[in-house]
Formats: C-alpha cells, sequence, structure tokens
C-alpha cells in the first residue's frame, strides 16, 4: 500500500509517500523559519499564504523523489488538527480535492498522534504497548499506547508546552526563533547548577506539568539582573532552565512507566530532541531497566511521513473519513472524526 500524506498545522508545509506505513520512500518538508524569524514566532495569516505557495510543488516533490506517480498512490493522510485552523485547511482541502479526483480513501489525522507514530518509522520493530511523554510546541503528554489508535493519557500540561516555555525564554534572551535547539546547543557550555530555578511537581502522584512558573522565574531573574546592571551569562540560565525542565519531565515519565509496568518508554515532537532530555531519560532508566527510544531528529519535529504512518494504522482500522472532513484547530488525542452534515 502507498500512503501520501500531507502535513500544514503549523510552520512546515510537508509531504511524504510510505509503503506500508513504515517504508518512508520520501518526505519533503519546506520550512518556513526565515519568514516568521524577523517576527519572532509563527504569524499564522503567514503561514496559511506560504502553505497554499508550496503545497502543490512539495507534493510533487515528494512524488518524485519517490518515484511514484499520484496513480499508484492507494489513500491521502492529512493532519487535520490540532494545530492553526488556516494552516491546516491548506492540507485538508488539497488532501480532500487530490482523494476525490482520484477516487481512493482520505484519512484525517491528528497532529500529536503523528508525533508518536514517528517512532514507529524511526525502529521498524516497535509496538504497543509502551509508555510515551509527547512534548512539542504545543503540548506536553504523558501516555499510555495500549495498542495502536489506543491512548490513556496520564497527564498533561496545565499552563505552557515544554517547546513553548523554551521559545518563550529564548525570546526573553534574545537567541532567537526556534528556541529549543538553541537553548539545548548554549546549555552545552553553562553549569547546570548556576542559577536554582524552580522544579513544580504539583500534587503528589499528579502526572501533570506546570512550565509557566518556571518560565516566569527565568524572566525575573533575567529582569533582576539587568536592573542590578549585572550581566547575564546565557549558557547559565540556558542550562540551568533546561536542567529544571529535564529534571521533572525525567521524574514523571520514570513514575509513570513504573506504574504501568511497561518495558519500553518512548518520546516524541519536537523537544524530544533534546540532548539533555535523550541522554538525561536514557541514563536514568537504563539503571531501572527501561529501554528508552526516540525518532531521529528529523523525524521529532514536524514532518509528513509522521502523518503517513499514522494514517496507515487508521486505515487499517477502517477510520477513513469523508469529503465532510474540516479542520479542527483544538483536535483532543484520541477523538475520532465529527460528522458534519
Ligand atoms: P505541536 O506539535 O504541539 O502542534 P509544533 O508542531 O509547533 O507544536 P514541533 O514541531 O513538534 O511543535 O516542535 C517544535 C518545538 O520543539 C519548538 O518549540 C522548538 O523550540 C522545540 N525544539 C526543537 N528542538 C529542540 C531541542 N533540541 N530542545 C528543546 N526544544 C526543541
Ligand atoms: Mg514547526
Ligand atoms: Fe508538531
Amino acid at each position: 500500500l502507498l500512503t501520501l500524506a500531507i502535513e500544514t498545522s503549523c510552520d512546515e508545509t510537508s509531504a511524504a509517500v510510505l509503503k506500508n506505513g513504515r517504508e518512508v520512500l520520501s518526505n519533503v518538508i519546506s520550512t518556513q523559519i526565515e519568514q516568521h524569524k524577523k517576527f519572532g514566532g509563527v504569524v499564522p495569516e503567514v503561514a496559511s499564504r506560504k502553505h497554499v505557495e508550496n503545497v502543490d510543488m512539495v507534493i510533487q516533490d515528494a512524488l518524485d523523489e519517490a518515484g511514484v506517480s499520484l496513480r499508484q498512490i492507494d489513500h491521502i493522510g492529512v493532519t487535520y488538527g490540532p494545530g492553526l485552523v488556516g494552516a491546516l485547511l491548506v492540507g485538508v482541502s488539497t488532501a480532500k480535492a487530490m482523494a476525490y479526483a482520484l477516487n481512493i480513501p482520505l484519512i484525517g489525522v491528528n497532529h500529536i498522534e503523528g508525533h508518536i507514530y514517528a517512532n514507529f518509522i524511526e525502529d521498524p520493530t516497535l509496538e504497543p504497548p509502551f509508555l510515551c511523554l509527547i512534548v512539542s510546541g504545543g503540548h506536553s503528554h504523558l501516555a499510555y499506547i495500549k495498542d495502536y489508535g489506543r491512548y490513556e493519557i496520564m497527564g498533561k500540561t496545565r499552563d505552557d508546552a515544554v517547546g513553548e516555555a523554551f521559545d518563550k525564554v529564548a525570546r526573553a534572551m534574545e537567541l532567537g526563533y526556534p528556541g529549543g535547539p538553541i537553548i539545548d546547543q548554549l546549555a552545552k557550555q553553562g553549569d547546570p547548577n548556576a542559577i536554582h530555578f524552580p522544579r513544580v511537581y504539583l500534587e503528589n502522584d499528579s502526572y501533570d506539568f506546570s512550565f509557566s512558573g518556571l518560565k516566569s522565574a527565568v524572566l525575573n531573574y533575567l529582569n533582576s539582573q539587568r536592573q542590578k546592571g549585572e550581566g547575564i551569562k546565557v549558557e547559565d540560565v540556558a542550562a540551568s532552565f533546561q536542567q529544571a525542565v529535564m529534571e521533572v519531565l525525567i521524574h514523571k515519565t520514570l513514575e509513570g512507566a513504573k506504574q504501568k509496568n511497561v518495558d519500553k518508554i518512548v518520546l516524541a515532537g519536537g523537544v524530544a530532541a533534546n540532548s539533555a532530555l535523550r541522554e538525561g531519560l536514557k541514563k536514568k532508566a537504563a539503571a531501572l531497566g527501561f529501554d528508552v527510544k526516540y525518532p531521529s531528529l528529523q523525524l521529532c519535529t514536524d514532518n509528513a511521513a509522521m502523518i503517513g504512518c499514522a494514517a496507515y494504522y487508521n486505515y487499517l482500522k477502517g477510520n477513513t473519513a469523508d469529503l465532510y472532513l474540516n479542520a479542527v484547530p483544538n483536535l483532543k488525542l484520541g477523538q475520532l472524526y465529527e460528522k458534519h452534515r
């Protein structure tokens, strides 16, 4: 089976072709980071326009790179949420038009589910059940993945997502956008114990997260240093902030893995690219006998291959959409299509 997948939920226009769900024949990603950089974040209107300009070309490139023609495609998967409504609509409209014209099944994919499925591409032998820490620009979930398409959300952020906290802290230090990779690099030259930032664990036994207090603590620190006329060592701030985030994430993830009695822990989402998270979790998990997996860097951040993999497994379950499929900006993990008639 050949899947064509389209992803336009945020600031990456991406198309991919997959064979039997896990073999990536092409994964073309056109990023708009340069267009949004000067604004310090994604401007929704600009994102939608860029998707419109690029989507046809990106799809054609994905087909060419895979060496397949449109006629050979068996079904089309597309991200329909969560994300920016105008951005999502570009992919959804394109996918619907193509599915209709080619008379092939259409599958709507949850973007967050896609992030989880990046791991099935990375490791063709990976099978559920496992525990998954999903940390991206807009989401932070600790989820127990019982089976394909069956998720139990154990905890989630009550305020900022992890990636959002990285981006906001980087912006306050005028480091550029997106902040995650920059802080990751700077932190390698800094002292993680230089500044003590709060670790927020919330109630005992809670798997929820909260990062807005930490973000405020960093902003307060920067302001007070500036007011005192004292210097800011960005490497130390980056390392100390990152350490405060990762300690909490790693602790809760390991507790969750113990509770669910799994043997595998899987990372997903853009922040899964973070080197301190990857290495820190791997080290601590190994001591407890858990196997840790994460996607390669390109599969951590937004891409259509992960959407294609999720589309394939949804298709196998008969989970296809009709042409009433619409963009759902606040789509929840595990939520099924709403029929609009
Ligand atoms: P969502 O998936 O929640 O809809 P998104 O698609 O915008 O949001 P992703 O593309 O999954 O988010 O990830 C982008 C986020 O990952 C950004 O916030 C970015 O700063 C963060 N990120 C990327 N690389 C790293 C890194 N090495 N360390 C920390 N954060 C990172
Ligand atoms: Mg992005
Ligand atoms: Fe994403």
